[in-house]
This record gives structure tokens, sequence and C-alpha cells, in this order.
């Protein structure tokens, strides 16, 4: 098997390299640093219009909404290219989880109204999905969503809802029927954070990121904002879970080249433990992007992802761990400053990642669910 992109990829992977490189401002890095508690901030909107004019935002979205009809590889270098770069501070919910799912349920007006504007990179989406009871155990969801005419009302507590800060509508799930098993009577639906009657309020957690509790009163949402069919929305939610958790790795190529150069500056690399600790990140890093490039291969083929994504994410989330804590192992006691201090090295990224990747073990499903995943759907081994 070859694992070399094309010609044509790689070419496409130059141009989108350069425009970054004069794109991507020290002012935009230090904005997307300071991670979630900005989250999309305006050098971040400038720069997702911009690729929205040239439909690199979410080019493999057909023609129509704003897509380039390009292949999952394409969209895979632009999103891996944009981290290395680091040009975002989190995965784009609206192009990578929303999109792929109303591509797949939606109705046309909510293709027409939606995936055009998150291509053209004018919205994006915060995730509605856990709840003080339902995280893991997803099924659980309580928040209600009750017809009367021709809106559902909402009423319940969300927490750590992450984008919704800073996003213009939440993906969100509800429960509309309490009288069935618990997986089959969630809906999912789009909710204006623009409504009357939603209250944000900050959580903030370890790497000085920020997530929220969202409380829900009474918010009045016209039904035509409902995904697919009524209480299927558990399984609607499967489907953007899976591309939920593919992630790219160019932040992480990035850093621990970063990281290289640093040890080779400072005079450590002669030592033989230095280079065994540092080959092993090597090979763990390659690793994570062979699996990312097999989800990416997976989707481009119309394959759910449903097991190989979560290997991605438990691997990738748990190599953030181990580079980290090899890394400060290594460096010593100027590993563990933060950006910032006088004598801080590599801008405090390994201090910092060492603080985010605790966290993202967590978010987007924790490392022990999505083992459990892999051994059931994967593996076929019965439920414990
Ligand atoms: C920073 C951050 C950002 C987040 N952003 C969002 C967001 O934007 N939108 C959103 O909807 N959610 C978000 N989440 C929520 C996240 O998806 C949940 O925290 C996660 O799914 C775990 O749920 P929980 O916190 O309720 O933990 P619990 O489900 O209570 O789990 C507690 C512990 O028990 C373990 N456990 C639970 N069930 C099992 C099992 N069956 N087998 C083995 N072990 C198990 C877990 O692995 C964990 O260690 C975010 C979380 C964090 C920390």
């Amino acid at each position: 098997m070859d694992f070399r992109f094309s010609k044509e990829e790689e070419s496409f992977k130059q141009e989108v390299r350069d425009f970054l490189k004069v794109e991507v401002t020290q002012e935009m890095v230090d904005e997307v640093e300071r991670g979630t508690e900005i989250g999309i901030g305006p050098h971040c909107w400038e720069l997702m219009k911009k690729m929205g004019k040239r439909r690199w935002l979410a080019p493999a979205f057909p023609k129509e909404y704003g897509g380039l009809g390009a292949t999952r590889w394409q969209q895979f270098i632009i999103a891996d290219e944009m981290t290395y770069h680091r040009s975002f501070p989190l995965h784009l919910c609206g192009v990578g989880i929303v999109g792929p799912t109303l591509l797949q349920y939606g109705t046309e007006a909510q293709k027409k109204e939606y995936l055009t504007r998150i291509a053209g990179g004018e919205i994006e989406f915060a995730l509605g999905y856990t709840e003080p009871e339902a995280g893991s155990d997803l099924a659980n969801v309580q928040v209600k969503a009750e017809k009367k005419g021709d809106s559902y009302i909402i009423n319940g507590q969300k927490v750590f809802n992450t984008g919704c800060h800073f996003s213009q509508y939440v993906w969100l799930a509800a429960r509309t029927d309490p009288n069935v098993s618990k997986h089959k009577g969630i809906s999912l639906l789009i909710v204006d954070m623009k409504t009357p009657g939603i209250t944000v309020r900050p959580l903030w957690v370890m790497d000085d990121d920020r997530t929220n509790e969202v409380f829900y009163d009474d918010v009045k949402v016209p039904i035509e904002n409902l995904i697919g069919e009524e209480n299927k929305g558990f399984y609607y939610i499967l489907t953007a879970l899976a591309h939920e958790r593919s992630f790219p790795v160019g932040d992480m190529r990035r850093t621990f080249e970063e990281f290289v150069e640093y040890i080779k500056e400072e005079g450590l690399g002669k030592d033989p433990l230095v280079q065994q600790s540092v080959a092993q990140l090597a090979i763990e890093l390659q690793a994570a992007s062979l699996l990312a490039y097999r989800v990416t291969w997976l989707t481009d083929k119309n394959i759910s992802p449903n097991w190989e994504a979560p290997m991605v994410k438990v691997f990738l989330t748990e190599f953030m761990r181990r580079f980290s804590n090899t890394a400060i192992e290594i460096m010593g006691h100027y590993g563990l400053l933060k950006k910032g201090s006088k004598w801080v090295p590599l801008e405090g990224r390994i201090e910092r990642l060492y603080r985010h990747a605790a966290r993202r073990n967590i978010s987007a499903g924790t490392s022990e669910v999505q083992r459990n995943t892999i051994a059931r759907v994967g593996l076929k081994l019965p439920r414990g």
C-alpha cells in the first residue's frame, strides 16, 4: 500500500501552506492560543471568511452548498495545515461535525440555510449534548423539547457546552419522548443562540479554556429546525460523533518539530536516553498520522468510521499526555514554565499541552468510552 499523497494533492497542500504562511499572523496565533476563552475571535473569523471565499473551508461540501465537491483528502489536507499553522483553536464544528451530518439527514431547506453559511465562514455551531447526568451515558439526556403548535419548547440544563459563548447556533440533543426506552426518545435540533430564554454561564477548565453551563427556559424553536425524524436523534448523534472524533494531527506535528529543534539547540540531543525517548515519540506521532489517514480514507469512501475514529481519538489524546510528560522530563523545570514567564522555552506550549492533554482525554468522549466502542463495535465483544 502506498501512503503518499498524489502529485496533485502535494501541490494542493503547498498552495494551502503558502496561503496560510501569509494569512496567519502573530496576532491570530495569540488569539488562537487563548483557546476557547475567546473561541473564534476577530482574526479567526476574518481568516474563515477568506478561506470561505476560496471555498477552502468546507471543500468536501457539494458545490451548490459552498464547497468544491472535493475529496475528503483535500478536506483533511486543509484541516491538517490549518492546525499546523495554529490558525484555529479547536475543531470547527460546523465544517467537521454539523455539515456532514446535515448532508446525510438534513432537509433541502436546512442544507441551503446552513451549509452555505458554514462553508462561507459566516457561522459556527456549538455542540449541546452533555448534561449533569448525561455525559458518557448520553442516552440519558433530560432536557425536554415539547411540541406546541409549530414549535418545540425547550427546558432544562446542559453542561460543558463549549462553543455556546461564541457560536451563532447550538446543535442540541433534547428529549422529545419520555415514555420510550431512553435511546429512542431523543431528537436533534438546531437552536439559534439569540433565542430568548437561553442563559450561558462560563465554566473554566484546568488548561484555562472556557466551556459553559447553558440553561433553557421556555425556549421556542421552530419545528423546521428538527434534524431528520423526531426521536431518532441519538442515532444521528452517533454519526456526528464519528465525525467529531476524527482529528488532524498538524498541531502536534508542529509542536514536536519545535521540541526537537529545542533539544538540538540546548545540546540535549547527545544523551542516549533523550534519543530513545524522542524516537519513541516520533514513532507514535507517525502512528497517529496513519490512523488519521485511515479515517479519512474511510470517510472518502462514504464508510462511517464508527470505531476507527475512536482509535484516533484515544491514541492522539493519550499521545499528547505522553509527549508532554516526556518533554517535561527532558526539559526539567523549564518545561513547567507558563507562557509569559521570563525563561519560558517554546512559548510555554509544553506546559499548556500537559494541562490541555488531560481535558482532551475527556472532551468528545473519554478514553474508556472510546475503548468500549472499539471493543463492541469493532471487535464485536459483548456488553459487560
Ligand atoms: C473541556 C471540555 C469540553 C467539553 N465540550 C463539550 C461540548 O462542547 N459539548 C458537549 O456536549 N459536551 C462537551 N464536553 C463533555 C464531554 O463530552 C463529557 O465530559 C464526557 O463525555 C464525559 O462525560 P462526564 O463528564 O459526564 O463524565 P462521566 O460520564 O460521569 O464519566 C466519569 C468517569 O467514568 C468513566 N466511565 C463512564 N462510563 C463508563 C463506561 N461505560 N465504561 C468505562 N468507564 C466509564 C469515564 O471514562 C470517566 O472517567 C466537554 C467536556 C470537557 C471536559
